[in-house]
């Protein structure tokens, strides 16, 4: 009896707690909605919970809430020592509610700051979090968190499951506007970043008109900001400019330098794109007056300084361009971040082309070199990282077969190294030629007397497309072949093209071809993936590090996006294609194999991919 009555006893202490626990989170969260409605009120709130016994707990949750408040109204540094108060604490894990939420959006200032392992490493802790929690609403924000990670750390298929699987659970559930707002945040930074823009702007305008109807100002204007960029990007300039509008007269009326940075960068690219420069340099010069307060990412800061010199140098005024692109470089010398080298990049090659107008031919070759090394970099980075997994996964084979190298392997290794060194400097040589073609004629002309290699180099490209060639691509498979990595390989065909050619003649015919190659390479990593034009309008792509699922993926959403942004007569311009692996198939054979994959496409009706 007595022993029934503990029980008794025991399981009701243990809903009671459970119901204090659940009525904070409930507490907390009714909370954070009052903030993101009115953040500028709540700069300076303190803990109103300290009595519930759980002081930590609260101390986090507000903390992190006070932290974006601050951050949002463009209190930049005190925001930072905010989010920054607890960090020696947190790097031991704790998961209560609070500590959940101030990973999650420490993550977020981590990205603010560049630093992508940290923002990588909070999130994973606030998924640890919420998973004890068994918090469905907040893991679904911390799916939204992670995908934004993994489009800043460039890791696309990655950010895709975590936007889909938090897609799928939006659908499905009924779930807060706060955690619906994250997810369709994801989503269009998502499409944004891959250049879907029509996806981006409709995922966008949802997140805006329930950013409106809940009132939330907090999220709303960062959503607001994502949907002017998509909008800007999908070149509907009209409607972007009118977008930055409001957001510039939200930021008057909040009072909000953060935004109002914004909305003058955006409105400066809107002139930018039509050509109207002066105007740019303005808009330029009025945010580049408020990023002191209001930025902390290098990134912008950077991205603001190119634009201006872009503008500056289509006024011909090129030494105030260089000041400009001299500030970038300032920058990026102490920003420590797996992008420097992305952004370093674009900076050097607007240096050398500004050198190029300013016919300095001697320094633009000079940047161009530079931006060769990064080049090679880069890619050494992600041979890098693929070596390494390969590392340990042969270590642990060879653990397996207790293999042990001998004497005459080591000499057959190094000779092979000897030939991969040789590889290199040609590969460094058709990068230098990639690169030279970008630039215009006049360096171009001039290089041409100093070097002839550059003539015999072009028989790489197709001159109407401008991918590469029939010849490159061989050449290409080759070289994986020898060094035994494998690839995967897809053969398109556009369907019906002698109908387009008939109907508009081959003006119509090269101009649709042209488009179709520009929407094919945006699909695709230009430092991973090879796309050429085969011969007429068959066109192949080799990728190495793309399974045949994943290549299959990415070129049907390539027939989504030429469906809405590739027609001829009204009609959508399809293709067919064929993907196999060379892990399955022999050198000799795969081209054969993809050709009969995609005849079978052909087959079943067009507009189809076959694998
Ligand atoms: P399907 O592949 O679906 O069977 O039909 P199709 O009409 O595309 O097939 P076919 O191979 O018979 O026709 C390909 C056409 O592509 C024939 C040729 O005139 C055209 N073509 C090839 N190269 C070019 C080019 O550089 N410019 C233009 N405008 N047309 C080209
Ligand atoms: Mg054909
Ligand atoms: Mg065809």
């Amino acid at each position: 009896m007595v022993r029934v009555n503990l029980a008794i006893l025991v399981v009701c202490t243990l809903i009671v707690l459970n119901q204090v626990a659940h009525a904070s989170t409930k507490e907390y969260l009714s909370f954070e909605q009052t903030v993101l409605k009115s953040p500028e009120q709540h700069l300076n709130l303190t803990n109103k919970w300290k009595h519930t016994g759980e002081p930590a707990d609260a101390e986090l949750f507000l903390s992190a809430l006070k932290a974006r408040a601050l951050f949002f109204a463009g209190h930049i540094e005190r925001s930072k020592s905010e989010f920054s108060r607890y960090d020696a604490e947190l790097k031991v894990q704790q998961f209560t509610w609070g500590a959940g939420y101030w990973y999650l959006y420490r993550s977020f200032f981590a990205i603010e700051q560049g630093h992508l392992d940290d923002a990588k490493r909070l999130v994973k802790q606030a998924r640890r979090a919420f998973t004890h929690l068994k918090d469905s609403s907040m893991l679904v924000r911390v799916q939204a968190m992670e995908a934004i990670v993994a489009i800043w750390r460039e890791e696309y298929s990655e950010a895709l499951k975590s936007v889909q699987a938090a897609h799928a659970y939006i659908m499905r559930n009924d779930i807060s506007d706060v955690s619906k707002l994250a997810v369709l945040d994801g989503l269009t930074a998502y499409y944004s970043t891959l250049k879907y823009h029509r996806k981006a702007i409709e995922f966008a305008t949802q997140a805006n008109s329930l950013a409106v109807q809940s009132q939330n100002i907090l999220d709303g204007l960062p959503i607001k900001y994502n949907l002017c960029m998509a909008l800007l990007r999908s070149k509907l300039v009209e409607k972007a400019r009118a977008c930055y509008q409001e957001m510039l007269s939200s930021a008057k009326q909040y009072k909000l330098p953060r935004y109002h940075f914004w909305a003058n960068a955006g409105l400066g690219k809107v002139s930018l794109l039509l050509n109207e420069y002066e105007n740019a340099v303005r808009y330029f010069e009025q945010a580049k007056k408020l990023e002191y307060i209001a930025i902390v990412n290098p990134a912008h800061l950077i991205v603001l300084r190119n634009n201006l010199a872009k503008a500056l140098s289509a006024m011909e005024k090129y030494p105030q361009a260089q000041t400009h692109l001299q500030e970038s470089l300032v920058i990026l010398d102490n920003y420590q971040s797996p992008l420097n080298n992305r952004y370093m990049r674009r900076t050097l090659k607007l240096k050398a082309q500004v050198l190029e107008l300013q016919q300095d031919y001697e320094n633009s070759i000079d940047v161009l070199k530079r931006y060769i090394r990064l080049l090679e970099e880069n890619e050494l980075a992600t041979k890098e990282v693929l070596e390494q997994e390969a590392q340990s996964f042969f270590e642990a084979e060879q653990h397996k077969l207790n293999l042990a190298l001998t004497d005459e392997k080591l000499k057959a290794q190094a000779a092979n190294l000897a030939e991969l060194e040789k590889e290199e400097q040609l590969s460094r040589a058709y990068i230098f030629i990639a690169i030279l073609s970008c630039l215009s004629i006049g360096l171009f002309a001039y290089l041409q007397r100093k070097a002839s290699m550059v003539n015999r180099n072009f028989a790489y490209k197709d001159p109407l497309t401008e991918l590469f060639n029939r010849r490159y691509f061989q050449e290409h498979i080759d070289k994986l072949s020898q060094k035994k990595q494998s690839y995967t390989l897809a053969m398109l065909d556009l369907d019906y093209f002698k109908r387009i050619n008939d109907v508009s003649g081959h003006d119509v015919g090269d101009e649709i071809l042209i488009r179709f190659s520009q929407h094919l390479k945006s699909h695709f990593r230009g430092d991973a993936d090879v796309v050429c034009r085969y011969g007429g309008e068959e066109f192949v792509v080799v990728c190495q590090f793309m399974d045949v699922t994943q290549l299959t993926q990415r070129l049907s959403l390539l027939q989504t996006v030429l469906k809405e942004q590739l027609s001829h007569e009204s009609e959508a311009v399809t293709f067919s294609a064929g993907v196999a692996s060379s892990a399955e198939h022999p050198k000799d054979k795969i081209i054969k194999v993809v050709d009969e994959l995609m005849y079978r496409s052909k087959r079943l009706g067009r507009d189809k991919i076959s694998s």
